[in-house]
């Protein structure tokens, strides 16, 4: 008899975007014709930029021809990649990572899901509420969380409550916490963090011997100059983090997939028996036993990203897409609605209205308007009361949607 692992059966319903997806499928079946405007999953709409275009063609090139083919690469991604990484994301902002400690990836879906099988089972994990939600499904997967209770929380999670009285800021916890889930800018409530709450972490993680997970997948969309892009910029980070970034968002690779994870060399976890032991080992091991890397020319697509031609191409892009944020943001703003990020993020957060609980106002505005945006209760029982709406469409959807959004 196989047995199945029944921690996923601990699970809430499905995952969000896929409840969100059967919803609207049965709203275009029960009403065909009807035209349905997407403000909802955090998908780009823009094509790639021609830099990066003109370098993925290249490197498919190369692989057609005997000379230049290429079979598997080296595990932690190509030199080149983590090189221009290293140089243009962290050294320029004063951090000291160095190509070594990169980790090239398929996505930081994957290496933010996969990196708690590193971690041991006794560990107390803090994460948000609300955000991005495969932190905990993640952790659930892997039997590190109890049953989910009445109020939603999974029991053994320190859920770190992010209300708009604290600007939706998680607050350095009590208790002791051993890791450290932080997304900044927010999924989804677009926050970000200051260099001084960021010091705060770090002394926290230092004092605990914690280690903080920071996802920085929307660290690109951050316009304030005074907010750090990298956990790394703050001194003494590279003791007590791991860094995800991602090409998705940044280059609107969401569906060519590259991605990477910082794991400092100088970041060390304990055994039961209180033996140091660096993190980086086990992650190269895990990597190197469980994946087998990007494709070369998805890689030569990302490098592009770093030249100066590239830099600017995809400079124009994310600033489309935060125009998009900044029209919502008013228009939403001027139907009443109490609307924060938008700023530093391309997600615009707003609360209902009379308290509607955020899937009835996605049925509403489903129902009056065509118009699918995403419940903040699936980002975490403090989402609820809240809706999120992303940047991410094209000009046009978004100016139909909010037009649509008048008669609500
Ligand atoms: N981290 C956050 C906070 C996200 O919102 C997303 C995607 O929406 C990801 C990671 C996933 O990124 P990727 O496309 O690299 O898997």
């Amino acid at each position: 008899m196989a047995l199945i692992n029944e921690n996923y059966l601990k699970l809430k319903a499905g995952y969000l975007f896929p409840e969100i997806s059967r919803r609207v499928a049965a709203f275009s079946t029960a009403n065909p014709g009807r035209k349905i405007l997407r403000l909802g999953i955090g998908d780009v709409t823009r094509p790639l930029c021609p830099k990066i275009v003109e370098a993925f063609q290249k490197g498919v090139e190369e692989m057609a021809a005997s000379e230049t083919f290429r079979g598997y690469g080296p595990e932690q991604g190509y030199g080149f990649l983590r090189e221009a990484a290293a140089t243009h994301d962290f050294q320029a902002f004063g951090a000291d990572i160095r190509p070594e400690e990169i980790f090239i990836s398929d996505g930081s879906k994957c290496d933010t899901g996969n990196i708690q099988e590193i971690f041991g089972s006794g560990n107390t994990i803090a994460i948000g509420d609300p955000v991005y939600p495969v932190y905990v499904d993640t952790n659930v997967m892997a039997g590190k969380t109890g049953p989910v209770q009445e109020n939603g929380y999974y029991e053994n999670i320190l859920y770190m409550p992010c209300l708009e009285e604290q600007g939706f800021l998680p607050r350095v916890p009590k208790k002791k916490a051993d890791i450290i889930y932080l997304c900044f800018p927010n999924n989804p409530t677009g926050a970000t963090a200051s260099r001084a709450e960021l010091v705060q972490w770090v002394d926290y993680a230092k004092a605990n011997r914690s280690v903080i997970l920071f996802d920085a997948a929307y660290e690109a969309f951050i316009r304030d100059p005074a907010i750090p892009h990298s956990i790394f910029e703050i001194k003494g980070a590279k003791d007590v983090a791991i860094e995800f970034r991602s090409f998705s968002k940044t280059a609107g690779f969401t569906g060519t997939r590259c991605a990477y994870t910082v794991v400092p060399e100088s970041l060390h976890a304990y055994t039961q028996s209180g033996e140091k032991v660096r993190v980086h080992d086990l992650w190269l091991r895990r990597q190197t036993t469980k994946f087998n890397g990007v494709s070369y020319p998805v890689q030569k697509a990302a490098e592009a990203c770093y030249t100066e031609e590239g830099r600017t191409q995809i400079k124009n892009e994310i600033s489309y897409y935060m125009e998009n944020a900044r029209i919502i943001k008013e228009k939403m703003s001027g139907y009443g609605y109490r609307v924060f990020g938008a700023e530093n993020a391309p997600y615009v957060w707003f609360k209902t209205k009379n308290n509607m609980s955020s899937w009835n106002f996605f049925d509403l505005l489903l129902d009056k308007a065509g118009v699918v945006g995403t419940p903040g209760q699936g980002f975490g029982p403090s989402g609820e009361g809240y809706f999120r709406f992303s940047a991410f469409s094209s000009r046009n959807v978004v100016t139909e949607a909010m037009d649509a959004l008048e008669k609500v």
